[in-house]
C-alpha cells in the first residue's frame, strides 16, 4: 500500500468518472494517484514498477493525443502541485509547481507586476508546455516559455528525486529543455519571470473574402514589426470570419498604438480610450463609428471588419473552442 499526501482514485470511487479523463480522451486506468509532494510521485512509480503498471504523467491534461491518461496503468496526476511561490523579487526568480496550470500562474505572478511567456490558454498546463517548448504572447520580445527555466525539481524512474540546472545534472537539465515528458516527471520549476504589467490584447475579425488581402498585409506588417507585439492570424475552414489576434507587451501606450495601428485596416484610429490601466477594460463602442464592440461588422462604415480591444495587467489566456 502507498504512503500518501495526496490520494488515491479508482474505479468506482465518485471522482473517477472526472479524473480518468483529459482534455480529449477518456481512459480507464486501473489508479489515479493525486499527488501533493515530489515523494508522492516517488511512491506512484514505485507502486507502478512494483506492479508492472504502465505510467502516465498528467499536468493540465491538454495533449492531443492524450498521454495524461491510459487503459490499465496507473496515472500520476501532477494538479496537485500547484503552487507559485516568488523565490527572490530581485531576481524575478519564482517556482511553480509541474502540476500548475497557466491561467492561475499568470493570475499570481500579474500581482507581482510579472509575467511569462505561456499560451494562449488558461487550462494549459505548466509542465506540458514548458516541457514542449511554449509559445505564446510574448514571444517575441522574451522568447519560447522554456528559455526562462533556470532548474527543475525532477523524480526520475527510480524515484530518485534530483534537481537539474546547468550546474546540476545539466545533461537532464538539458533533456527537459524540449524533450517532453520522457526524462522524469518535474514537480517544480524554477523561472525568471519578465517585469511586464500592462498589454494591449485586441482582435480584429475581417471577412473570409478579404483572407489574402489581410495576410499580404499581416505578414508585411509582422516582418518589421517592434518585438513587443506578437501576433496571429486565425483562418477558419467553411468561410468563417478571418481573426488577426494581437498582443503588444509594453509599458508605453504610444508605442502600443502606433505597432497596433497598421492591423486595424479600415479601422485607422486606436481607441483614445486604452490608457494603461492595471485593470481588464473593453470597450464598448467603436471608436470608428460608434456602435456597439461587435455590432458593427455589419456596418458599411466600417469595412466590413470588426474588433475588441482591452488592456490587461497579464496577457489573457482564451480557452480555444
Ligand atoms: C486548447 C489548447 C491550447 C494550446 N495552446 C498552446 C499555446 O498557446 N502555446 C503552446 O506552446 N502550446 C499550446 N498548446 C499545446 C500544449 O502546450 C501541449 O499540448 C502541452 O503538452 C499540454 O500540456 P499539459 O500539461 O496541459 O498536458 P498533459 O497532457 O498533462 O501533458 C503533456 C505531456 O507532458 C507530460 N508532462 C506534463 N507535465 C509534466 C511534468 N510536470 N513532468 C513531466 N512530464 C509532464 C505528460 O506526461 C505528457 O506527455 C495548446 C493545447 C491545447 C489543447
Amino acid at each position: 500500500m502507498m504512503s500518501l499526501d495526496g490520494e488515491i482514485v479508482g474505479p468506482g470511487d465518485p471522482a473517477y468518472e472526472e479524473v480518468r479523463r483529459t482534455f480529449v480522451h477518456r481512459g480507464r486506468p486501473a489508479l489515479i494517484v493525486r499527488c501533493r509532494s515530489a515523494a508522492d510521485v516517488a511512491a506512484a512509480l514505485d507502486h507502478a514498477r512494483t506492479h508492472g503498471l504502465a505510467v502516465a504523467v498528467r499536468g493540465g491534461g491538454h495533449h492531443a493525443a492524450g498521454f495524461g491518461t491510459n487503459d490499465g496503468g496507473l496515472v500520476v496526476d501532477l494538479s496537485g502541485l500547484d503552487a507559485v511561490e516568488l523565490l527572490d523579487r530581485d531576481r524575478r526568480l519564482v517556482r511553480i509547481g509541474g502540476g500548475a496550470t497557466w491561467g492561475p500562474v499568470s493570475k499570481a505572478l500579474a500581482g507581482y507586476g510579472l509575467a511569462l511567456s505561456s499560451g494562449d490558454t488558461a487550462d494549459v498546463g505548466v509542465g506540458g508546455l514548458l516541457l514542449g517548448g511554449g509559445i505564446g504572447w510574448l514571444v517575441r520580445r522574451y522568447g519560447l516559455a522554456v528559455d526562462a527555466v533556470v532548474a527543475a525539481e525532477v523524480v526520475t524512474a527510480d524515484g530518485s528525486i534530483v534537481r537539474a540546472s546547468a550546474t546540476e545534472r545539466p545533461d537532464l537539465f538539458w533533456a527537459l529543455r524540449g524533450g517532453g515528458g520522457n526524462f522524469g516527471v518535474v514537480t517544480a520549476f524554477e523561472l525568471v519571470a519578465q517585469p511586464v504589467t500592462d498589454v494591449v490584447f485586441g482582435a480584429v475579425q475581417h471577412a473570409a473574402a478579404d483572407a489574402g488581402a489581410v495576410l499580404r498585409q499581416w505578414s508585411r506588417h509582422a516582418a518589421d514589426a517592434p518585438e513587443e507585439l506578437t501576433t496571429a492570424v486565425n483562418l477558419l475552414p467553411g468561410g468563417g470570419p478571418v481573426t488577426v489576434q494581437a498582443c503588444h507587451a509594453g509599458g508605453d501606450l504610444a508605442a502600443a498604438r502606433s505597432a497596433l495601428r497598421p492591423l486595424l485596416g479600415q479601422h485607422r484610429s486606436c481607441p483614445t480610450t486604452c490608457g494603461p490601466s492595471r485593470t481588464r477594460r473593453s470597450w464598448p463602442t467603436c471608436p470608428d463609428c460608434r456602435r456597439a464592440s461587435g455590432s458593427c461588422c455589419a456596418a458599411r462604415s466600417c469595412g466590413g471588419s470588426r474588433r475588441s480591444w482591452s488592456t490587461s495587467s497579464s496577457p489573457r489566456r482564451r480557452r480555444r473552442p
